[in-house]
């Protein structure tokens, strides 16, 4: 099956009892067992249920992996991985990253024992700080919010010579572009708050992996913590998959047409868009994606914040908010929001200064969008 037909129909056969073509919500908590331990495969929705066992086999289908598991926000998917790790354990994450899983690394990990080591996105980086404990690489690639692209095959080269797992957090491409197992990465992160739900109106998270036995000790902890998605949310994001394609493909029309529009305006100094031939990232985003996706940032001429401010004030269509990947476009300023919780000092080593402004562009019409884009960009100074 083509991916896109899997997006619609992977996990997803017609209702047995009554012949629903869509997935029902099993809002149940529990399931009557005929005898003691003997059921239909559900006993207790913490532990199963059939709309979250058709969403989990549909996102392994769309990652080409085995197996897959939700849970109630991507910072709880990442919780878990984390957990599967002992004190002592090190981990190598790529600087540029999601402020809260740094947050979740430094402030929830760290004190529990495990070390973690930041480096640049480049291969040979990885390789340098590897140490006897190291048990996992970390990466986003694109990495939020700079949209700086990872070579997912070399850094998981050298993790594997080493006996190292890799983590992609895939939340920025979403399946739809790229797909890092079939890189040689070891398990893919979602937040499905994002491109996967689609909609804004929902948080969820997913690990997808192939190895049997770290998948039995990820069943176990979704299980053994709780952190699952609801059956409603599991339907929600079931229902935004279905689109993923078309708004995918729209998503990448529009970003595209609006970096560029950025890269010619006098007010910005910066466009990070790996779709942009100027781009550094351009080819080894060509070689392991199949588009760049639907995420601009830029930084403002003199930009601050009292300036964001001003430019932000001024849009119609775009709406100043925390997240991404939905289809209304949503602007934010990293160093005082998504970032918020990393330090300045390590913000400001990555690039994410006081100028930078990240933009998920929608699936509005790409008309309205520069239009509103180009009239919030004549703010005035002085406000
Ligand atoms: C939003 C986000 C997360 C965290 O996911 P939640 O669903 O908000 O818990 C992790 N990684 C990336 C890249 C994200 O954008």
């Amino acid at each position: 099956m083509k991916f896109t037909t899997k997006t619609i129909h992977a996990g997803q056969k017609p209702d047995k009892a009554t012949g629903a073509v869509t997935v029902p919500i099993y809002q149940t908590s529990t399931y009557k067992q005929d005898e003691i331990n003997v059921h239909k495969g559900f006993e207790y929705s913490r532990s199963g249920n059939p709309t979250r066992q058709a969403l989990e086999e549909c996102l392994a289908a769309l990652e080409n992996g085995r197996f897959a598991l939700t849970f109630s926000s991507g910072l709880a998917a990442e919780h878990a991985v984390l957990s599967t790790l002992k004190p002592g354990d090190h981990v190598i994450a790529a600087e540029d990253m999601y402020g809260g899983t740094y947050r979740l690394f430094e402030q929830v990990f760290k004190p529990y024992g495990l070390q973690f080591t930041y480096v640049s996105g480049n291969t040979g980086d990885f390789e340098k700080a590897v140490k006897p404990e190291t048990k996992l690489f970390w990466i986003e690639s694109p990495t939020n919010p700079l949209l700086r692209i990872i070579d997912i095959s070399g850094v998981s080269a050298i993790a594997h010579k080493n006996n190292i797992k890799v983590v992609v957090d895939n939340t920025f491409a979403s399946p739809f572009f790229q797909q890092p197992l079939l890189l040689g990465a070891d398990l893919v992160v979602h937040s499905t708050t994002k491109y996967i739900g689609g909609h804004s109106d929902l948080i969820g998270g997913a690990l997808i992996v192939n190895d049997e036995e770290w998948y039995a000790k990820l069943k176990f902890l979704q299980n053994a913590i709780g952190a699952v998605p609801c059956a409603f949310d599991c339907w929600l994001m079931l229902r935004g998959i279905k689109t993923l394609s078309v708004r995918m493909k729209q998503h990448e029309e529009n970003a595209l047409r609006i970096a560029t529009f950025l890269e010619s305006h006098q007010r910005i100094t910066q466009v990070y868009y790996p779709g942009l031939p100027s781009n550094p990232f351009h080819n080894l985003a060509k070689k392991q994606m199949t588009g760049f996706g639907g995420m601009i940032s830029f930084k403002l001429l003199q930009g601050d914040e009292k300036a964001a401010n001003s430019f932000f004030k001024k849009l119609k269509i775009v709406s100043l908010a925390e997240s991404l990947g939905g289809v209304e476009s949503l602007i934010c300023y990293p160093s005082a929001m998504t970032h918020a919780s990393m330090p300045e000092e390590q913000r400001n080593a990555i690039g994410v200064t006081k100028d930078l402004i990240r933009l998920s562009v929608g699936i509005e019409d790409v008309e309205d969008l520069i239009e509103d884009v180009s009239q919030g960009l004549n703010y005035s100074r002085t406000i």
